[in-house]
């Protein structure tokens, strides 16, 4: 996809501060974080959301979810506690059309989320 940020995130063409590059799955920093841990696990291949993963797809999620707790573990924020969020779609508040686990900690969360 061209014209997706994230995949030129992927592509070197948009910097980005990453902290993990797999065969799979890359994480970095997101731009605006919104805790002191706030960093982005995504699929290197573009798919734009949740919705749009299939039932071969179960690798790729543990993959990500994996690539989630060794962020938490680098951070030091895994004993403590964190959140993990896909927002999907237009009411999930799904801004980037470029699947994104936000990981988030450091501080702590609250709930509802707004
Ligand atoms: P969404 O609202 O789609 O779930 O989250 C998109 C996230 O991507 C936001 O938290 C936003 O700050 C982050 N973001 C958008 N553009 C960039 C960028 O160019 N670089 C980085 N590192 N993060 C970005
Ligand atoms: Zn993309």
């Amino acid at each position: 996809m061209t014209d997706c940020i994230f995949c030129k995130i992927v592509a070197g063409e948009i910097p980005s501060d990453r902290v993990h590059e797999g065969e799979q799955v890359i994480a970095f920093r997101d731009l605006n974080p919104q805790a002191p841990t706030h960093v982005l696990v995504i699929p290197r291949r573009h798919v734009a959301t949740l919705e749009d993963l299939t039932p071969d797809d179960g690798d790729l999620l543990a993959e990500m979810f994996t690539v989630a707790r060794k962020v938490a573990a680098t951070d030091g924020i895994a004993e403590r506690g964190y959140r993990t969020v896909f927002n999907c779609r237009d009411e999930g508040g799904q801004e980037v059309h470029h699947l994104h686990l936000h990981v988030l900690g450091g501080r702590q969360m609250t709930w509802p989320p707004g």
